[in-house]
């Protein structure tokens, strides 16, 4: 059966071989910290994802021992959790997770892990999930009965997801917690900083519209005035005319400049095709995958800024 090359669906890029080209990424360690501060090196804290541990990180700073579940370069959405991870989190004390339905594979691998002591923060708590689109019968993998949740790619969703680990975390070790609400009020402002940067520099392309490859974009775009029309989703095997026929007609109807890929992704069929059309390719980067580092985040969204000043010019 030949996939459709165009639909409107909320599926997402399954990009296996992208693991393969990001796998050393899986090589950063992100516990093996220098030193550690006496007043931290007992709570042990796992993140579950790129995201998510990058803000925990801003919160505790360097000192703390943060690990990752996931390793960036693994693919999110459909991420298997494996013995290593049970072990991980039945000596774990605390997990720092996205919530809105990202970590699918939580709620068996906390069964399975049996630490009745494993405090929970739930980062999203409180925010108003956009709805998913289901607006197709593909029969997709990626639907989240409890909405989007990619929220970490708004960077004013990302302040009160900061500020619900800040607050779990002081809960959870109320002897740091002066340490937290440092750390974290700085970072809060960094991301202040961030979306004042993105309000200005985006006003001039309100009302921009962009194809992504990935519906992981449908906040940031709510919160800068742009419109995430469709999800371009690429089949496995070769692209015909006709598939190419369909993109130019979603490129036309939704006025569209450039199509938007992610970084890392072997685009050369959607090199192909905006040859065809005459089109820019733009990389929007989902940040499911990078450099364990809290401040990449920073480094990614400007990225993004930049690709859609660019795409929406
Ligand atoms: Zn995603």
């Amino acid at each position: 059966m030949l996939p459709n090359f165009f639909k409107l669906s909320s599926k997402h890029w399954s990009a296996r071989f992208l693991l393969t080209v990001i796998a050393f990424f899986t090589t950063i360690s992100v516990g093996t910290l220098a030193s550690v501060a006496q007043n931290q090196q007992n709570t042990r804290i796992i993140a579950t994802f790129l995201p998510i541990y990058m803000f925990t990180r801003g919160v505790t700073g360097d000192d703390a021992q943060v690990d990752i579940l996931i390793p960036p370069g693994a693919e999110v959405h459909d991420y298997q959790a494996t013995p290593g991870n049970v072990r991980e989190l039945a000596r774990a004390d605390i997990l720092v997770k996205n919530g809105l339905g990202m970590e699918e594979f939580l709620e068996q691998l906390i069964a399975n892990a049996g630490n009745p002591q494993l405090k929970q923060i739930d980062s999203s708590q409180g925010i108003e999930p956009i709805e998913d689109d289901h607006d197709d019968d593909h029969g997709h993998g990626h639907e989240h009965e409890e909405g989007n949740p990619h929220v970490w790619l708004d960077p004013v969703l990302a302040q009160q997801q900061v500020a619900n680990i800040r607050d779990g975390l002081i809960e959870a070790d109320p002897a740091n917690a002066e340490t937290y609400r440092t750390n974290a009020a700085a970072y809060i402002e960094q991301l202040q900083q961030l979306d004042e940067e993105f309000t200005q520099r985006l006003a001039p392309v309100r009302g921009c519209k962009f194809i992504a490859f990935h519906d992981a974009f449908p906040y940031l775009a709510r919160r800068y005035g742009l419109e995430q029309m469709a999800i371009v989703e690429l089949p496995e095997d070769s692209i015909t005319p006709s598939d190419i026929q369909r993109v130019a007609e979603a490129v036309e109807q939704y006025q569209v400049k450039a199509l938007l890929s992610e970084p890392q992704v072997d685009d050369k069929r959607l090199q192909q095709i905006a040859n065809d059309l005459n089109l820019p390719v733009e990389q929007l980067d989902p940040i499911e995958s990078g450099e364990a580092d809290p401040q990449y985040y920073f480094q990614a969204m400007e990225q993004n800024l930049q690709s859609l000043e660019r795409a929406c010019q």
